[in-house]
């Protein structure tokens, strides 16, 4: 009895939200009133070479049952305070994406609550909203398989550019894997640059030029990619090429993120995707929206990379305005657009 009325003291309704795109097995919780809790998270780090689609699906359908207690358990939640529950169903890997889909459907139809399929790109705007409290804000989502800039228009989130080759964070991986360092690569070369600026303040970027892809609107990292490994080849210092690295490929994003707010005429810019948690790339997004009279976001570390609450914040606000997934509706879609969702929430 004592157990019970303690339970109803920290028991509230709450969605929610599981992540399996591609490399990263999330779960996470939101309070229907947004408060956001921490995700539980895995990561499938590959023992060499890229992601296989097929081991990190093996890998999540592993983790899950663990994830699944784990969150209950830190959150101090039973399946009776879940209202809804929300997934991943796209863009991803099809393989990862079907195991979140199948555990969320089995969840959804066993504990008796609705199902929300949410788009993943989305999802990383929306948990930044929650998070920093910015309004209408341009977005910068720089991850590992995704660069895009983003704003909302007219019942959509559009996108203003992209990248036409890789993701920049798939770009910073393959150059560290060529050099030895393993995956994720963005965090140790953010660590050499930083190493190589601080020993050189004075140097310059003439002396280790790297092709600048920006296209228009849009981007490109294969080609900074295959000169950045020549320059290693060339007798560079890795630290000198990481900086480089990322001074040009940072000022590629920036570039498309300032034009984006100039035509759009929004003030905010807001930081998403695992590459967003770069010191050096959230202080060229600050320098950038200050000489404009703008505002740039991050959200902490834990949500600019793949997690479950912010799956669970999307399916909060879809729960909310009534877009629910019927279960025959609820395949996953790898090759999903950011601007196939229609928005109907705030
Ligand atoms: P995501 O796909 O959003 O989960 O983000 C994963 C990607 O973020 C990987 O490509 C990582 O290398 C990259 N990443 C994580 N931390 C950093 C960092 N500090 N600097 C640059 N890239 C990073
Ligand atoms: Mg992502």
């Amino acid at each position: 009895m004592l157990e019970s009325s303690a339970c109803l003291e920290v028991m509230s309704n709450m969605i929610l939200g599981i992540e399996s795109t591609a490399h990263t097995l999330s779960f996470g919780v939101v309070e229907e009133d947004g408060r956001a809790k921490p995700s539980v998270s895995n990561l499938f780090r590959p023992e060499e070479g890229g992601i296989h689609p097929r081991e990190a699906a093996d890998h999540h359908s592993d983790a899950a049952g663990d994830l699944l207690s784990q969150v209950m358990l830190i959150n101090s939640i039973s399946k009776s305070d879940i209202t809804a529950i929300a997934f991943s169903q796209g863009p991803g890997l099809g393989p990862c994406l079907r195991v979140g889909a199948s555990v969320a459907r089995a969840l959804a139809n066993s504990w008796e609550v609705p199902l929300i399929g949410v788009n993943h790109c989305v999802a990383h705007i929306e948990i930044g909203r929650n998070q920093t409290g910015c309004e209408d804000p341009v977005l910068l989502y720089v991850s590992g398989g995704n660069t895009q800039v983003i704003a909302r228009r007219e019942g959509r989130y559009r996108v203003l550019g992209e990248t036409l080759d890789i993701g920049i964070g798939n770009m910073l991986d393959k150059f560290a894997r060529s050099q030895g360092i393993p995956f994720p690569g963005g965090p140790e070369i953010e660590r050499l640059a930083g190493d190589w600026i601080s020993r050189n303040p004075e140097c310059s970027l003439e002396s280790i030029l790297l092709p600048y892809g920006v296209q228009g609107m849009d981007l490109g990292f294969s080609g900074i990619l295959t000169a950045a490994i020549q320059k290693k080849t060339a007798g560079h210092d890795l630290s000198e090429i990481c900086w480089s690295l990322q001074e040009h490929s940072f000022s590629a994003c920036i570039e498309v993120a300032e034009r984006a707010m100039a035509h759009t005429g929004k003030s905010e810019l807001l930081l998403g995707g695992g590459v967003a948690c770069n010191e050096r790339l959230r202080q060229m997004a600050s320098i950038m929206c200050q000489e404009r009279g703008g505002r740039s976001y991050s959200p902490s570390k834990e949500y600019c990379v793949d997690n479950g609450t912010m799956i669970a914040e999307l399916g909060r606000k879809m729960l909310e305005s009534g877009s629910l997934t019927a279960l025959q509706d609820s395949a996953v879609c790898p090759g999903l657009r950011t601007d196939q969702t229609i928005v109907t929430w705030h």
